[in-house]
Parts: structure tokens; C-alpha cells; sequence
């Protein structure tokens, strides 16, 4: 590790383990805020100089979209890089301007405040508009506006895609399309003011094997760009300008975690069988199609999640039908023979995509709201071109189809409805598809979980998304960190709900997965698996840890473990126990 002499004193920020790591480096502060427009009169003779200001923040604004066009075209290609044109038209809008200055001349205030009036006017003619493409404009004109306003004020604007150097990005909160533009090998922690363990930010630092740390409160506020800071993603721990005592202490640490986790490794090649001889399969939950490489690497028994809305949160827009099906065939044929569950559009809740405010309004309770099926079975265009592409996919490998947020038996009907016309579509276009593809629901919703017996008899499988199921049976809001210590993954009613679902699947003979971040942690997956959980899925990275451990145990064991934590009466004591379990086999082996 560098040793730098540190300015400030060494200063410990506590906050809660996210994704495991240690890192070194220095910070990129990333703090995200609309502009605040001044309002003033302006005197007479002042009164040319803002009409040049205006001109020359046109100007400047067209060629920063110039190069970001240049860039995206380089990065990304072509058709990606054409989302700008609308960007670049924008700015050509003469009425904008026109109206801008008459504003200006009748109002005698700054021409900020002009501007945002007329622009602001703009903006809500064309989000009112009854035509999605129209309506999209709304947002080019938001997006172009906000960048006239900052160079009008001199604000420099930022995004995560301005990471071009190894540091460790400090945010007070990292939305899923953030984290979707951060290039993985710039970023060498990710540290944030907010979150919890299970929010989807989080998730994707995993799956880029960053060490991050959520829920430190005010960092943003104590760290400047350029300090020196510790990332102790393992026992949740930010370290301001660290000592050199310091420094060669988790040294020391991170070369005994290294050697734990090389052997872990080595470990990893052996199959996943309980010391009884039964053979558990261990998938791998994924974010992008070049993730086929960590499903490899960690040797996961295929893919037991895809969370495809991550496709249309890094374009920042609604993928075609033939995009979808090109990732879709890709991951399929790379995989195959392996099974790849493919999970809807799950987007909403805590993962709106930034730029379509005319698809995702603004809600009260996003985790209550529009979000997941309710959002494709309300969009059917953009829910049928992702079971079409699914579809076609589907006879390039072993794919199988999962539904997000199923509340009940009328909303998989609905959901299967539209997969039949689909089904149809394509028949009659003579476009192969597998006709016996799977189709699975995903338990994460109290009233899905209760009436499981009724959705069984309309699907081939289950997958309990354990994070939301946890947040909607406790209601405790799975990214708000002040409540994040109430998010017990042990809580009875949660164990009680999971052992109810395993049986209601199993009496109708149906398998029931776990792909919430319990199954990735190696002190549940005994106890998910004693319940009669038949597969765990899971970020890669966790594989070899869960897989040890279940090398180390016995099924019976976990078998009793899970009959006396049903007796138990609190989370405490349940954890405890599970804890216990893990140990006492870590230990043995
Ligand atoms: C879950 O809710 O447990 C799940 C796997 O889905 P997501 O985390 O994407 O909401
Ligand atoms: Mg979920």
C-alpha cells in the first residue's frame, strides 16, 4: 500500500458492509443536485452583456454534447451516440431561444431565470402530449436545459462516466444508472451517504467486485475529492486519511483475506455436495451479458437470475426487440448447456430510468407504485418485445422466463396471457421458439407468497426474491439506512413465510429457488436449504464461500437446524443459532 503523509487526522466512518474488499486510493466525490436558479434584475447598461452570456453558453453546450457524442459513438457506437441528435436539435430550436430573449426584454431579469421560465414552459407542453415520442422531448429539453443553466452559473455538471482515473467514488447516494456508467476498472470502492445492504447499487458493485460500504451518513460532507481514504468493505469501515500504523495493519489484514479467499478458490473446483452426499445447485444472479464470464470463472451452475433491466439502465433507453434477443442468444449460447432464467423488466421501485419522467412519474412510494409487471402489463409494446426476444432466444440454449412482483393468480394469468400472443406472433411469422420454455414466478410479494399454492398451477417454478419479500413483510424500506438494523433476514414471520412456500411448491411438485441476497450469505444458505429450498442463486463471487460451507455440513443438519428455528421466537435468537450452525462447520473442516 502507498504510504502518504495525511493533512487532516485519521478519521473512522462506521457504516454497514455492502461488498467485501479492501482498497487504498483517493476519492471522487460525486454529489448530484438540480440547479438552483438566482433570480435578479438586471441594470440597463448590463443589459447586451447577458444576451452574448446567453449566445456563448449555447455555443459552449453544443460542442460539450459534440463531445460526448464523439465519445458514446467511440465507447458505445453509432446508434447509441444518435440519442444526442434530439440533444443538439434542442439547442437549434429557435423558438426556444427566440422566446427566451422576448422573456428576457419584457421581464428584465437574468437570463437564467428567463430561460428556465421558457424552457420549463417547454417541458410541460411536451410531457403532456398524448404521443410517447413527443413526450420523450420533454426530457431531451430537460436534460439540454439543465446544461445551458450550469454554464450560464459557471457549474461544472458530473456524471460517473467522468471516472477516468482509479478512485474510490464517495456519493451520497448511487442510483442503478449510475452505477450502470461507472466503468468497473476505474472504480475502486464505492462508499455512499445512503443505502442498505440489498440495494440494487450495491448489487452491482458486487457483481464488479469492488469492495463498497453504504449507510456512512454525511461522508460526502467530511471527504473532499483528492483525500486519501481506507475502504474496509468487510466490516463496513471508511477510514479519512488513514495513518501509517494504520495503513500496515490492514495490509496485514488484506494478505490473510487474500489467502482465505485464493483458498476458498481452490475449494471452488470441487462440486457443491453436503457431507450426506446431496448435490445442491449454486446459480449465479447477473446484471450484463459479459457477466457470462464471472458464471465461468465461479463455476455457477448456469444463471438463476438475470436482472434484464440493466440492459435498458445503462443505454438510458427501451432496448429494440432484436437488441434484446442478440444478449439474450448471446448469454444462452455461452452458457449453454447450463440453464439462464431470464427475469422481466423489473424496473421502478428503487431503479427508475433517469431521462423517461413520462414512463416513471414521480411517485410518493416507489416500492409501493409502478414498478415491475404493473409497469409491463400497463406498457404492453415494451413488455411484448421482451418476451418476443426471450422467445427467439429461447432455442439458443436453456432459457427459461421469470416474472418480477407477481401479486396474485389474475396478474400471472395476465402476464401468461400475453406470453400466448407473443407465442402466436411468432408461429405465425415462422419464427422458431422452444414452446416448452419454463415459465417462473418470482415469490416476493406477501400476497403471492400466501396464495402460492394457486400461482403454482400456473408456472414451472419459483424463485423467492428474499430482498423484497423481507422489506414487504416487515415494511421496512430495503434502502432507507436509518431502519436498515430493523431489515432482519431471520425475523420469524419471514422463516415461516419461506417454509410455507417451499411446502405449497412442492405439494404441487413444483421447485422453488432463493435468489435474494440470503441465498448468497453463507449464514442463511444452511438454514434456506434445511427449509427444503431446492437451488440458491447468487452474486458469483459469493459462490465459493456458500459452497464451502455447504461441503462442511450435512443436509440432515441444516435439516434440524431450520425445525428449531421455526420454534424460536426472535430474530436475535434465530440469527444466533444460524450463526452458531456456520461456525461450529467452518471450523470442523
Ligand atoms: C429480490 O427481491 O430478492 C430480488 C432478487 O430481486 P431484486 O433484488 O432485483 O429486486
Ligand atoms: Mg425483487
Amino acid at each position: 500500500m502507498p504510504t502518504e503523509k495525511s493533512v487532516k487526522p485519521e478519521t473512522l466512518v462506521q457504516g454497514i458492509s455492502a461488498s467485501h474488499g479492501i482498497t487504498y486510493g483517493q476519492a471522487f466525490l460525486y454529489i448530484q443536485s438540480d440547479v438552483e436558479v438566482p433570480s435578479y434584475d438586471v441594470e440597463d447598461e448590463k443589459r447586451p452583456a447577458e444576451i452574448t452570456r446567453f449566445e456563448h453558453a449555447i455555443v459552449v453546450t453544443r460542442q460539450q454534447i459534440q463531445k460526448i457524442m464523439a465519445e458514446v459513438d467511440k465507447n458505445l457506437g453509432a446508434e447509441e451516440a444518435q440519442i444526442f441528435d434530439a440533444h443538439l436539435l434542442v439547442l437549434e430550436d429557435q423558438a426556444l431561444i427566440s422566446e427566451t430573449i422576448r422573456e428576457f426584454e419584457t421581464s428584465g431579469k437574468n437570463i437564467e431565470t428567463c430561460f428556465d421560465k421558457v424552457s420549463q414552459r417547454y417541458i410541460k407542453a411536451f410531457a403532456e402530449i398524448d404521443d410517447e415520442y413527443l413526450r420523450e422531448r420533454a426530457c431531451d429539453i430537460r436534460d439540454v436545459a439543465q446544461r445551458v443553466l450550469q454554464n450560464l452559473l459557471g457549474q461544472s455538471s458530473q456524471n460517473l462516466s467522468q471516472l477516468v482515473e482509479k478512485r474510490v467514488v464517495v456519493a451520497n447516494d448511487v442510483s442503478p444508472s449510475d452505477a450502470a456508467g461507472i466503468d468497473s476498472s476505474q472504480a475502486l470502492a464505492i462508499v455512499t451517504d445512503s443505502g442498505s445492504k440489498t440495494s440494487h447499487a450495491v448489487i452491482v458493485a458486487r457483481s464488479m467486485k469492488v469492495p463498497a460500504v453504504v449507510g456512512l451518513r454525511d461522508l460526502t460532507k467530511q471527504v473532499q475529492s483528492g483525500d486519501w481514504l481506507l475502504v474496509d468493505g468487510y466490516e463496513g469501515v471508511v477510514i479519512i486519511n488513514p495513518t501509517q500504523d494504520t495503513l500496515f495493519r490492514y495490509g496485514q489484514i488484506q494478505l490473510q483475506k487474500k489467502g482465505y479467499e485464493q483458498r476458498l478458490m481452490e475449494a471452488n473446483r470441487r462440486p457443491a455436495i453436503t457431507l450426506d452426499g446431496v448435490a445442491i445447485t449454486l446459480r449465479a444472479n447477473i446484471e450484463k451479458v459479459d457477466e457470462a464470464a464471472l458464471v465461468k470463472e465461479y463455476l455457477a451452475d448456469g444463471v438463476g437470475l438475470f436482472r434484464t433491466e440493466f440492459l435498458y439502465l445503462s443505454s438510458g433507453r427501451i432496448p429494440s426487440e432484436n437488441e434484446q434477443y442478440l444478449a439474450y442468444k448471446a448469454i444462452a449460447e455461452s452458457l449453454a448447456p447450463a440453464p439462464v432464467v431470464i427475469r422481466t423488466l423489473d424496473l421502478g421501485g428503487d431503479k427508475p430510468m433517469a431521462g423517461q419522467a413520462h414512463l416513471f412519474p414521480k411517485e410518493d412510494n416507489p416500492f409501493l407504485g409502478y414498478r415491475a409487471i404493473r409497469f409491463c402489463l400497463d406498457n404492453p409494446k415494451i413488455f411484448k418485445d421482451q418476451l418476443r426476444a426471450i422467445l427467439r432466444a429461447s432455442i439458443h440454449g436453456d432459457i427459461r422466463l421469470m416474472y418480477p412482483m407477481i401479486s396474485g393468480r389474475e396478474e400471472l394469468a395476465r402476464a401468461n396471457a400475453v406470453l400466448a400472443e407473443c407465442k402466436e406472433e411468432l408461429t405465425n411469422r415462422r419464427i422458431a421458439f422452444n414452446p416448452n420454455l419454463q415459465v417462473g414466478t418470482m415469490i416476493e410479494i406477501p400476497s403471492a407468497a400466501i396464495t402460492a399454492d394457486l400461482l403454482a398451477r400456473d408456472c414451472d417454478f419459483f424463485s423467492i426474491g428474499t430482498n423484497d419479500l423481507i422489506q414487504y413483510l416487515l415494511a421496512i424500506d430495503r434502502v432507507n439506512d436509518r431502519i436498515a438494523h430493523l431489515y432482519e433476514p431471520t425475523h420469524p414471520a419471514v422463516i415461516r413465510t419461506l417454509k410455507s412456500v417451499v411446502d405449497q411448491a412442492h405439494s404441487q411438485k413444483i421447485k422453488v429457488s432463493v435468489c435474494g441476497e440470503m441465498a448468497g450469505d453463507a449464514v442463511y444458505a444452511p438454514l434456506l436449504l434445511g427449509l427444503g429450498v431446492d437451488e440458491l442463486s447468487m452474486t458469483p463471487p459469493l459462490i465459493p464461500s456458500v459452497k464451502y460451507l455447504i461441503r462442511s455440513m450435512s443436509l440432515s443438519d441444516a435439516q434440524k437446524l431450520a425445525s428449531a428455528a421455526l420454534q424460536l421466537s426472535t430474530a436475535k435468537e434465530i440469527l444466533a443459532l444460524c450463526e452458531e450452525f456456520s461456525r461450529t462447520r467452518v471450523k470442523a473442516s
